[in-house]
């Protein structure tokens, strides 16, 4: 399974984009892989991860034509994942498909399909765009992928779900957004047998505390990582890398965090950033 993050910054974007703080100006001066663009992900070149207003740019810079695209699922409503406005470009009049429609399906919460679906029934979406509604602990297939869909711990007027997916070989959890997660959801894992490969985990906070629920900082990550040892979904080749950057979390930029999160054992994202599950 190949992971490809196309964006890894939190909802304002790294440097953000109205911010003028140390972080800001330092990931503005040096570049690179400081410069970090709203979060998105792709999954073997077919299973596109979010959908933001940054899509558009990132599918350019990766080399991706979306026309094709099948299958999209989506963490939740927040803009920094999901602009629906940009999907409903896909209708005809502002898309010519040149007789070669693509039916593009749509995976996510209630939430979700309260903009897709309606945007899915108009006529001239025909073909076009449909959409699966997810409910937490309901596994769905996609494909050759099967996604284990749990309740995030985030926002609850934006849908969150948190992703295990599996091609049969390999299992990714895509963590984005929560902060920690209840029993229950080690325990849905646990029945149902699984054990991730690669887990992509929110570190919106980076090194800074943390005094509320709703995402993670490395220390929360850290305690993450040792309980999915702990209860066996996760080993010792299990890969663990921090994403989704705030820059008011201490740290946060690039350069610093990359060497602080490998000495806890982590990898750390950055835009563009490919990984071989
Ligand atoms: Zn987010
Ligand atoms: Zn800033
Ligand atoms: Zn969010």
């Amino acid at each position: 399974m190949k992971l490809q993050y196309w964006g890894t910054a939190a909802a304002e974007g790294l440097p953000a984009i109205f911010c003028r703080c140390e972080t800001c100006q330092k990931a503005r001066e040096r570049g690179g892989k400081n410069i970090r663009t709203r979060p998105n992900a792709m999954i073997d070149g077919v299973l596109k991860i979010d959908f933001n207003a940054d899509t558009y740019q990132q599918s350019m810079k990766y080399g991706v034509d979306l026309t094709d695209l099948k299958y999209l699922l989506v963490t939740h409503t927040h803009s920094d994942h999901f602009y629906p406005n940009d999907i409903n470009m896909r209708r005809q009049g502002f898309a010519n498909y040149c007789g070669n429609k693509t039916m593009l399906t749509v995976y996510g919460s209630d939430k979700v399909m309260a903009s897709i679906l309606p945007m899915a029934e108009a006529k001239s979406m025909a073909g076009l765009l449909q959409g699966v509604l997810v409910q937490p602990m309901e596994k769905v297939q996609i494909d050759k992928y099967t996604v284990y869909p749990v309740r995030g711990v985030h926002a609850a007027a934006a849908g969150p779900l948190v992703y295990a997916i599996t091609d049969g070989e390999k299992t990714l959890l895509y963590c984005h957004d929560s902060g920690p997660l209840p029993d229950e959801v080690f325990a849905y894992w646990k029945e149902n047998g699984l054990r991730f490969d690669y887990v992509s985990m929110d570190c919106t906070s980076g090194c800074s505390p943390m005094d509320y629920d709703a995402h993670m900082n490395l220390e929360r990550n850290i305690a993450m990582r040792d309980r999915l040892l702990a209860e066996g979904l996760a080993d010792g080749k299990t890969v663990f890398c921090c994403n989704h950057f705030s820059h008011n979390g201490a740290h946060s930029l690039y350069d610093e965090f990359v060497e602080i999160a490998a000495k806890e054992g982590f990898i750390t994202s950055y835009d563009g950033m490919e990984v071989e599950i």
